[in-house]
């Protein structure tokens, strides 16, 4: 894993955080945010967006994700997810997730109490599915 300091987890913590106070999910009620640690030092964070329709429904990893690599970042070192419950991202963001990498650092930063649980996406997707799977 490539070492994150405790300044960096709690720079990734809050700015997860914030990014969750502007979720928008009117229907299920859980609100999550996401924030991106670069390579190169740069923090993008994401939000889940809900829609009427419910499948439309956005996920904050796949948000922030996108997002980075809109502003021109595929190279992170970690990911903050912050909740209540602190909860793991779901298949779909993990399997999202990986394209750009299987090292990359997880935080899940647990609103109830407190707590932040650190680990690799790698740990969170074994045998994963990748680029490499596929013909050339
Ligand atoms: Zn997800």
């Amino acid at each position: 894993m490539a070492s994150l300091s405790d300044q960096e987890i709690e720079q990734l913590a809050i700015a997860a955080v914030d990014a969750r106070g502007r979720a928008y999910a009117p229907y299920s009620h859980f609100d999550v945010g996401a924030a991106i640690l670069t390579n190169d030092g740069q923090l993008i964070s994401g939000c889940n967006v809900e829609n009427a329709s419910f499948s439309l429904a956005i996920c904050a990893e796949r948000v922030a994700a996108s997002a980075a690599v809109a502003a021109g970042y595929r190279e992170w070192k970690a990911v903050a997810i912050a909740s209540a419950g602190g909860v793991a991202p779901c298949g779909a963001c993990r399997q999202f997730l990986a394209e750009f990498g299987l090292d990359l650092a997880i935080i899940l930063v647990n609103l109830n109490d407190g707590s932040r649980r650190v680990c690799l996406l790698s740990q969170l997707l074994p045998d994963s599915f990748g680029g490499a799977d596929l013909p050339s």
